[in-house]
């Protein structure tokens, strides 16, 4: 067969390759069920591009200023469409995820008002915006607080832990549906909607942020669709379709959003301005690709877990438990194994195949840190990408695929560098 021949001129040797047909295989009533996710969503996304009347001129985009652009407008209706909010900020001059977090975290909160995460510790970038961590400029530096109630040993919620924590100064409470790089599950946002609707009940009129940061389209419905007051993410992630080069959003309330719109932009200006440059059609396209992309990305997840927790390694999420995020973590429990993994992914990009990823020490971890990125956009982690501390257990965190298929590769060329170093043993 051709892909046979292809794959073995591609450096996958047959027993690797067998190793992927197996699984494939197996993984197809799985795949269909994605696929089905996929299709609704991706009705969603092309109704909502159409109720707005998307149109060629909206990809004009604008400069200086950014007055009058109706491209920008369109846009940020479509996500607001999509993610069942009221109205929605999608800039390009939103840098990255966490940016749009601090953006609506600062927008919302005042001096002496308080932050609560009810679900642990948030992504690390946050401890040094909401200044859990010392950090100038943080939010504790202009007297915001912050509380924290982690989750309880088997996931769930500590309700008494939280009914506890929600005080008078309890103005926002921000909820991280990914469970990011920690050993948590992901939330479901139907147990999202179960949380707002409990802190609801204790103060109704607490403001509800979601970190939808890898979640989105990985369900049919959102975080807007159970309650939450701001829903937020990178364009370099799902919603992006691995086709925007920069921006993110925050999609929710009127009053909410303006207010992101007035501390991202300027009070008084907030979001009348904000050029676009020309941006905007990748903005649209991706985010209509995104559905298509996100089930590749999920899909490559999965084929990871079931590959690698049948190699003999711990899988978080594993091979057949239910998916609310992209992110595959496995346990490869030596040095060797984890820079061998990445060396498989890199050498299946597309970008820089032929660099080879090397630990270095990263500012801000405590130990040297590998990563695998042929990326076309940079630190797009919706394209095939893998990082991991240098420390123990040796996990390594893999995340992407723009198409299903290079994600295959990919996981099969990472085993295939285990493999031909005796760092595995395939039956
Ligand atoms: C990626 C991510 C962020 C931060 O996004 P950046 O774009 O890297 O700044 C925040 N929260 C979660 C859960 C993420 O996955």
């Amino acid at each position: 067969m051709n892909i046979d021949k292809i794959y073995l001129e591609s450096e996958l040797s047959k027993k690797v390759m067998e190793l992927g047909e197996k699984y494939t295989d197996e993984l197809k009533d799985r795949f269909e069920v994605i696929d089905r996710t996929a299709e609704f969503n991706q009705m969603k996304v092309l109704r909502a591009m159409q109720a707005e009347r998307v149109s060629d001129t909206h990809f004009n985009g604008s400069t200086g200023y950014g007055y009058n652009d109706a491209g920008r407008e369109a846009l940020e209706a479509v996500y607001a469409r999509v993610f069942h909010t009221e109205t929605a900020l999608v800039r390009p001059q939103i840098t990255c995820g966490t940016h749009a977090l601090a953006t609506a975290l600062a927008a919302n909160l005042r001096p002496g008002d308080e932050v609560l995460s009810p679900v642990g510790k948030p992504y690390d970038t946050l401890e040094s915006v909401i200044g859990i961590v010392p950090a100038v400029g943080s939010l504790k530096e202009y007297g915001v607080s912050y509380r924290q109630v982690d989750l309880l040993p088997d996931g769930g919620f500590d309700l008494e832990g939280i009914k506890a924590a929600v005080n008078d100064k309890t103005k926002l409470v921000t909820i991280q549906r990914s469970k990011g790089y920690q050993t948590r599950p992901t939330l479901s946002v139907g147990r999202i909607g179960e949380l707002i609707s409990f802190i609801r009940g204790i103060k109704p009129e607490v403001k509800v942020m979601v970190d939808n940061c890898y979640g989105e389209f990985v369900e049919e419905i959102e975080p807007g669709d159970v309650g939450a007051d701001m829903v937020v993410g990178s364009l370099i992630k799902n919603p992006g379709g691995g086709l925007v080069a920069t921006g993110g959003y925050i999609a929710g309330s009127e009053e909410c959003i303006e207010r992101c719109a007035y501390r991202l932009l300027s009070p008084g200006l907030g979001k009348e301005v904000g050029a676009t440059l020309g941006l905007t059609r990748s903005m649209f396209q991706g985010l209509f690709m995104a559905p298509v992309v996100t089930a590749s990305a999920l899909k490559g997840a999965i084929f990871a877990a079931r590959i690698y927790e049948d190699l003999g390694f711990d899988v978080i999420p594993n091979g057949t438990e239910s998916r609310h995020d992209i992110i595959q973590a496995v346990t490869l429990g030596s040095p060797e194994r984890l820079i061998a993994f990445c060396k498989g992914i890199q050498a299946a990009a597309p970008v820089d195949s032929f660099v080879t990823p090397e630990p270095w020490a990263m500012p801000g971890y405590s130990s040297e840190v590998i990563m695998a990125a042929g990326a076309f956009v940079q630190g797009s982690s919706i394209e095939l990408s893998a990082d991991g501390p240098l420390k123990e257990p040796y996990a390594v965190y893999f995340q992407g695929g723009l198409t299903w298929y290079h994600a295959k590769y990919g996981i099969l060329r990472s085993v295939e560098e285990l493999y031909r170093r005796g760092l595995i043993d395939i039956r």
